[in-house]
């Protein structure tokens, strides 16, 4: 036996850094499915299922291919319950060389495969990850020495170095780097939406989808109506249908929200890229063709490359650079507790029932119900990190700590103290009222800020802006806030602070 070649369950592609070498005859590939890493969060059962049937599918690809895989299914009754005992089960029994792997996407399992030369007693082959834009080492070198990171900054080095909507000369296409300006529009119904696209579960799915009812079926969502693609080659097909039917829209209304429509323009490709069953070069190589040739226009092409070459590596790039310190973060010194309703769904403020009656149905809600319903309603009522960013982790089907983390500890809570963002995304009932048509079906009244029945954002907000002075007042991106809230009445202040007081010692009753 020469080595051992672990899979994870995010690293579902044949160009995975750890097979490149890889002896069929001699080397065996291990991948399996166990109790650590399926319960160390409440993780939603779509995302079990998705990882779970896509792993069977990729291990049976890799059989099919000639390699010797060792694949463990899960079953509470195995006697090797982490990754690593399964190592060492498999080190027991084949006497490897070498353990060859991929670095992950998690710092706490990377902290324990990094000690595996120690523990498991065998060298361990850590290689970088090929499947992001940006090496890790690129981004540090990119971040030092800036005082603030800014996402636009890096976005614009990783155009120039893809090539991605780039001129001959360098320059971007259309003449702009950005076309967010253009992709704020409400959407009233018009044009349709496209229907999300769907694969049946194949008997390899259905067989996962009764396992994990069977064994860990008091985890978080519904496994009813599976229908993600578990296949690189249904993944494509998934990218085909999003570039065909959704992104000519999705620049226009990417900040939308519906009363009605759970996916809207999106492109519900983050659960393939982020198990590698998509990569994110091709993804964005293809959104580019439909630019050039004329079958979407730039505001959404550039909107949609910039979320991928941008944000994507941007947070991933944070995260690497300042993990394990950076999950300690709350520099807003937040301490209350997460409300139920998180997790049931079950309030009267319409757009957080919405959100995570979606979220709880199909593991998705899209950017701007994760950001300014779900994301925003954490910050004004100063939810611990710990809590919030641990639902997060949970309760979607692309969530995975490197790219959770950032966008919740760091863009919405704002608890990194500014670091990722330069202004935290406070806002008010208003805010959701401009972007969606949920206001008009909820129990709460939007215009109304003290009152018994008034939208509890709207109170929140202005409490999160007074007991934060602190922090903020001196942010120029903020100075007109604080003029706005000193302008108002002193009664006005006391009747807003007293709504919003009572609404924070009764959050589990919204
Ligand atoms: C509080 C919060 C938590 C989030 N948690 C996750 C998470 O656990 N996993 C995850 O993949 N994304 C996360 N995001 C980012 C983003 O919301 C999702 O990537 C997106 O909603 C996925 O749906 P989509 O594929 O339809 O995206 P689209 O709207 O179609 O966007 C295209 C792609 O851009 C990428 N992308 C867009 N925004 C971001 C971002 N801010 N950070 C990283 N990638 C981005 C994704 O790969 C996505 O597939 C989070 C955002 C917020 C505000
Ligand atoms: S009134 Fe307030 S709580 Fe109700 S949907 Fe609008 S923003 Fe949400």
């Amino acid at each position: 036996m020469a080595n051992l070649i672990l899979i994870l369950a995010d690293q579902l592609t044949p160009g995975l850094s750890a097979l490149e070498g890889a002896d069929r005859d001699t080397d065996r590939i291990v991948m399996a499915e166990v109790h650590s890493e399926a319960s160390y969060t409440n993780h939603h059962k779509k995302k079990l299922i998705l990882l779970f049937s896509a792993m069977r599918h990729f291990a049976s690809q890799l059989e099919a291919d000639g390699y010797s895989v060792h694949y463990q299914r899960y079953h509470p009754d195995n006697t090797a319950q982490s990754l690593e005992q399964v190592m060492a089960e498999q080190i027991k029994a084949h006497q490897p060389e070498r353990i060859i792997t991929t670095e992950c996407g998690e710092w706490r399992l990377h902290d324990i495969i990094s000690q595996w030369h120690k523990t498991l007693g065998v060298t361990t082959e850590i290689r970088p990850d090929s499947c992001f834009i940006a090496t890790k080492q690129e981004f540090a070198d990119w971040a030092e020495g800036r005082k603030q990171l800014r996402m636009e900054y890096f976005y614009r080095e990783m155009r120039r170095k893809t090539g991605l909507l780039m001129t001959p000369e360098q320059k971007p296409e259309g003449g702009e780097w950005n076309y967010d300006a253009e992709n704020r529009r409400k959407w009233t119904g018009k044009p349709l939406a496209p229907s999300p696209f769907r694969i049946e579960p194949d008997a390899v799915t259905q067989e996962v989808i009764d396992m994990v009812e069977e064994h860990l079926g008091d985890h978080f969502g519904s496994s009813e109506d599976f229908h993600f693609a578990v296949t690189a080659a249904d993944a494509e097909k998934a990218l085909e249908h999003f570039i065909d039917y959704a992104l000519p829209c999705f620049g226009d209304y990417q900040d939308a929200i519906s009363d009605h429509e759970d996916w809207l323009f999106h492109s519900i490709l983050s659960p393939y890229i982020n198990c590698g069953l998509l990569d994110p070069l091709m993804v964005c190589e293809q959104a580019a063709q439909a630019w050039y040739t004329g079958r979407a226009p730039i505001n959404a092409v550039e909107g949609f490359i910039r979320q991928i070459v941008g944000w994507r590596e941007f947070v991933r790039g944070i995260y690497w650079l300042h993990m394990p310190e950076y999950a300690r973060n709350n520099q807003l010194g937040n301490d209350r507790a997460l409300p139920g309703f998180y997790w049931t769904g079950d309030t009267r403020m319409r757009c957080m029932h919405k959100a995570i009656d979606a979220t709880r149905r199909n593991g998705y809600a899209h950017h701007i119900q994760r950001l300014m319903v779900t994301g925003n309603f954490a910050l004004l009522a100063g939810i611990t990190p710990d809590e919030i960013c641990d639902w997060y982790l949970a309760v979607y089907v692309d969530a995975y700590d490197w790219v959770e983390l950032p966008n919740v500890l760091g863009m919405v809570m704002h608890a990194d103290g500014g670091y990722l963002g330069s202004k935290p995304y406070a806002a008010s009932g208003k805010y959701i009222q401009r972007q969606s048509d949920h206001c008009s079906n909820c129990h709460y009244k939007v215009a109304k800020a003290t009152e018994d029945d008034a939208c509890p954002f709207n109170s929140l907000y202005w409490h999160f802006i007074d007991r934060h002075r602190d922090q903020f007042a001196k942010n120029p991106r903020m100075t007109m806030m604080y003029r706005n809230w000193e302008k108002q009445k002193p009664e006005r202040r006391d009747a807003l602070l007293k709504r919003a007081n009572y609404l924070l010692d009764n959050l589990d009753s919204l």
